[in-house]
C-alpha cells in the first residue's frame, strides 16, 4: 500500500472552475501571466500546488472554532487558547502572535540582529533570510553539503555541518553572531529534516559560545515525522512527543501557521528569554497589532489552536506525508528526476536534468512549471534562480520545481492527473526551449517577475 489512511471523510467541498479550462485557454492564460503561476488567477487553476500555505482544507471542529473566536480587541479569549496550546505543545514561555510567518520573521530580525552580524542557518527560506538582510544581518549557510545535491539520498539534509557553524564562529567571534537560525523540514532542501542528534550537537555549541539558537518551526511535524521513521531510538515516540523535544533544543522560534497550523492566514513567534518577549510586544504595537492579537483575527487564533492540536496527531501527519510519497513514486517510476529523498510537504521536480538543454540563465524551472500549467491546468512553483539569486550574491545552484500538496485538500485522482500530465510534458521536454526575464522586481522578484519564452510554446 502506498498511501495511509485518510483519518478524515468529507463533509464540505469546493468546485474547482479551472477543471474545464481548454489547452488554448490555458495558453493565453499563462501568457497573460508574463509565464510566472504566481500571477495566474486561481480561476484558471485546476489543481493547485502552488503552495500548502494557507490552502489547506480545516475540519469541522475548526469551522466551529471560527464562530467561537473571540474578537475583543484586546484580551482575546482565542488569544489564550492559541497562546495555551502553543506552550502545551513546544514549551516556549512567551506567545506573540503575528499576522504570518513573516511578521514574526520581521520582529525577531528587528530585535536580535545588530548591523553587521553573522546569523548562520541551514539553506535559507526566502522571507526569513530576506527580513535578516533587511535588519542588516549577513545570512551565511551552515547547512550540510547534501542538502545541495538533490540526487543525494541522505535522510537528514536539514542537518547543519557542525564543522561549519565551529568555523563561522570562530572566523567572526561569538559577538558577531546575532543566533544561529535552523528550520525545521528544511523547504528549499526539498522539505527535508534535521536530526534530533544534530540539532543537539548544534544546541551544545549555542549553549558553549551562549549563542542563542532560534528554529522555524513553520513544518515541525512533519520533521518530528521523518525522525520517528528515520533516527535510531524515536520509533516508538509520537509525533508531538518528538516535536516537544525538539523544541527544548532551542530559545525560541517563529511560526507561519498556515502549513502545519492548517490556518488561511496567522503566525507567531515564541521565546523563553523575558527581555526578547518585551522587546516583542513594544514591536508587535508598530508592525502588526495589540500584543494578543498580532494582526490576526480572533477566529484564526481559535482554529490555530484547534489546528495544531489535531495536525501533530501522527495519523494526520503519517497520512499527509504518505500522500507526498505516493506521488514521488509514481513520479520516479516514470523516469522524472526528482529530488531524493522525497520530503514532508512537496515534492521537487530536479529541472536541470528534467530540461538539461537550457541553459540556467534562460531560467529552465520557471519554464517547466508553465509547461506543467499548459499541459494540465495545475499550478507549482519555481524553486531556482528565479527564487534563489539576490542580486550578485553567490547561488546554491538548485533549480528545482515544487509541487506542495495542501493538506486534506486533494484525491489519490488529482495526484494521478497530476502524474499524468508531467509525463505528457517529460516525453516532449526536448522541444521545450527557455525564457527571458522581461520584468524584474527589486525584492523577492519570483513573486512579480515576468517572462517571454525565448521559444514558441508548443
Ligand atoms: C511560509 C514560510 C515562511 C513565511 O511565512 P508566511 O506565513 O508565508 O509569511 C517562513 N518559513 C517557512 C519555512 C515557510 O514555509
Amino acid at each position: 500500500m502506498y498511501m495511509l489512511k485518510p483519518p478524515f471523510k468529507i463533509k464540505v467541498i469546493e468546485y474547482t472552475p479551472g477543471a474545464a479550462l481548454t489547452r488554448a485557454k490555458r495558453a493565453r492564460a499563462i501568457a497573460r501571466a508574463g509565464y510566472n503561476t504566481f500571477l495566474l488567477k486561481s480561476d484558471e487553476v485546476y489543481i493547485d500546488f502552488l503552495t500548502d500555505s494557507g490552502t489547506s482544507a480545516q475540519s469541522d471542529a475548526q469551522k466551529a472554532g471560527l464562530e467561537l473566536g473571540d474578537e475583543a480587541y484586546a484580551g482575546s479569549r482565542s488569544f489564550y487558547h492559541m497562546e495555551k496550546t502553543v506552550r502545551e505543545l513546544f514549551g516556549y514561555r512567551y506567545v506573540v502572535p503575528t499576522h504570518q510567518g513573516r511578521g514574526a520573521e520581521h520582529l525577531m530580525s528587528r530585535i536580535c540582529i545588530q548591523p553587521g552580524q553573522i546569523i548562520p542557518n541551514n539553506l535559507y527560506f526566502t522571507t526569513r533570510r530576506f527580513h535578516q538582510e533587511l535588519a542588516r544581518g549577513v545570512w551565511v549557510d551552515v547547512a550540510v553539503s547534501e542538502a545541495h545535491d538533490p540526487k543525494n539520498t541522505f535522510p537528514f539534509k536539514g542537518n547543519v555541518d557542525i564543522k561549519k557553524l565551529l568555523r563561522v564562529i570562530k572566523r567572526h567571534g561569538v559577538k558577531n553572531i546575532a543566533y544561529i537560525s535552523m528550520e525545521a523540514a528544511v523547504n528549499m532542501a526539498g522539505g527535508q529534516p534535521f536530526s534530533l542528534d544534530n540539532l543537539k550537537k548544534v544546541r551544545r555549541i549555542s549553549k558553549q559560545y551562549r549563542i542563542p539558537l532560534y528554529l522555524d518551526i513553520t513544518r515541525i511535524f512533519e520533521n518530528a515525522y521523518f525522525i520517528q521513521q528515520r533516527e535510531k531510538g524515536y520509533s516508538k515516540k509520537t509525533v508531538r512527543e518528538i516535536a516537544r523535544e525538539i523544541t527544548l533544543f532551542s530559545d525560541g522560534c517563529t511560526m507561519s501557521a498556515k502549513k502545519d497550523g492548517v490556518v488561511n492566514i496567522g503566525g507567531f513567534l515564541a521565546m523563553n528569554d523575558r527581555d526578547f518577549f518585551r522587546r516583542a510586544k513594544e514591536e508587535v504595537v508598530v508592525f502588526e497589532g495589540l500584543h494578543t492579537y498580532g494582526g490576526m483575527a480572533g477566529r484564526d487564533m481559535e482554529a490555530l489552536a484547534i489546528g495544531l492540536k489535531e495536525f501533530s496527531r501522527d495519523e494526520e501527519v503519517a497520512y499527509y506525508v504518505s500522500q507526498v510519497a505516493y506521488l514521488g513514486k509514481e513520479l520516479r517510476k516514470r523516469g522524472i528526476p526528482i529530488v531524493l529523498p522525497v520530503g514532508g510537504h512537496a515534492v521537487f521536480l530536479d529541472a536541470k536534468r528534467f530540461l538539461s538543454h537550457i541553459p540556467q540563465e534562460q531560467f529552465p524551472a520557471e519554464r517547466l512549471t508553465a509547461e506543467i500549467y499548459l499541459e494540465s491546468g495545475v499550478r507549482t512553483m519555481e524553486r531556482g534562480i528565479v527564487s534563489g539569486q539576490h542580486g550578485k550574491e553567490p547561488y546554491d545552484g538548485l533549480e528545482l520545481v515544487r509541487l506542495a500538496i495542501p493538506r486534506r485538500a486533494y484525491h489519490r485522482e488529482h495526484l494521478d492527473i497530476v502524474v499524468d500530465g508531467i509525463e505528457k510534458v517529460f516525453r516532449r521536454r526536448k522541444y521545450i526551449k527557455g525564457l527571458k526575464m522581461v520584468y524584474e522586481p527589486k525584492s523577492l522578484r519570483f513573486f512579480q517577475a515576468r517572462f517571454a519564452p525565448v521559444g514558441r510554446m508548443k
